[in-house]
């Protein structure tokens, strides 16, 4: 039995009068209407882990994040449904008041552990290892954002549930690459895989790949121009252009992943980039609750 199963997702084709110009069709994948709470590539991200999980009889997961993690919600969503315990190891301490993502983690039952930058770093990099005290017979380590071959494994399963027999190029936003690396184990050969990276020093990707996607080398194409400054920065060009966005086509966007990534394919089709017949698939990852950091009022959706 699948933990997640896969299910059926929406593909939109997108009007929009350059596109038609171009001759490049514009179609978005919307996980993020699997769920309202958790990104739309998280839970897939999670499979393989939970189903390890679960056949090695552990009761805890363990995992880690920041304070606006949406690996770290969709990992305390997952527990919950599944009906296993999580610990939530979170970078930082002294947070005057807690982040909607931290209290949705403690809806859903998580426990969080708060931890100094540099203790937290150290402890994500060797998985717990240093100074966490776990319980080797129950507790279960889950990697920060997944990385890990295991989720770009489960990644790769996102494309069972959409027919993209006939896309050109599969764009996702980037964050650690486990997404984008389980697009290129799941495309077809002749389909090129896009990346996005939504951070502004991500020049390890060739590295990331070749530990995610062990034996196989494979690259996505990148689009690094388009971070807007950095991890969860923004400027009132994007924040317009995710207003502009909705109001044209419906398509909600999160200002972290999914707004830059559909801004990099309309600037990239601008810029001439997408031959005559392309079909661009932009994997809509989800992300919206991280919308509700912005001020309110700043978006119309
Ligand atoms: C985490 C996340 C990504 C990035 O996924 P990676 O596998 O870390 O590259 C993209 N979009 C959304 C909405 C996310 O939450």
């Amino acid at each position: 039995m699948p933990l997640t199963g896969v299910p059926e997702i929406a593909v939109q084709e997108l009007d929009d009068p350059m596109f038609r110009e171009r001759q490049v069709r514009w179609l978005i994948a919307r996980f993020d209407q699997t769920d309202p709470v958790v990104s739309g590539n998280k839970k897939f991200k999670l499979h393989f882990f939970l189903e390890e999980a679960r056949a090695s009889g552990k009761t805890r997961v363990v995992t880690f994040g920041g304070a606006f993690s949406n690996h770290l919600v969709a990992t305390a969503k997952a527990c919950h449904d599944l009906g296993f315990r999580s610990l939530g190891i979170v970078r930082g301490t002294g947070f005057t008041h807690e982040s909607h993502t931290l209290k949705a983690c403690r809806l859903y039952g998580m426990e969080l552990l708060f931890v100094e930058r540099d203790a937290y770093a150290s402890m994500a990099s060797n998985l717990g290892t240093a100074g966490l005290k776990l319980d080797a017979d129950n507790d279960y380590l889950v990697p920060e954002g997944g990385f890990h071959p295991l989720g770009a494994a489960g990644a790769a399963l996102m494309l069972d549930g959409i027919p993209v027999q006939n896309a050109t190029h599969i764009v996702c936003a980037t964050g650690t690459g486990a997404t984008v690396a389980g697009l290129l184990r799941a495309a077809k050969p002749g389909q090129e895989v896009v990346s996005v990276p939504v951070l502004k020093n991500l020049h390890d990707l060739p590295e990331r790949m070749a530990t995610l996607l062990p034996g196989l080398h494979k690259m996505p194409m990148v689009f690094d121009q388009y971070h807007f400054g950095g991890y969860a920065k923004y400027n009132a060009l994007l924040l317009d252009f995710m207003n502009t966005l909705y109001h044209n086509t419906g398509i909600p966007t999160d200002f972290v992943y999914t707004a830059k990534m559909m801004y990099a394919i309309k600037d990239q089709v601008k810029r001439g980039y997408f031959a005559e017949g392309s079909v661009i698939l932009a994997i809509h990852t989800g992300g919206l609750q991280g919308n509700l950091s912005l001020p309110a009022g700043t978006l119309v959706f």
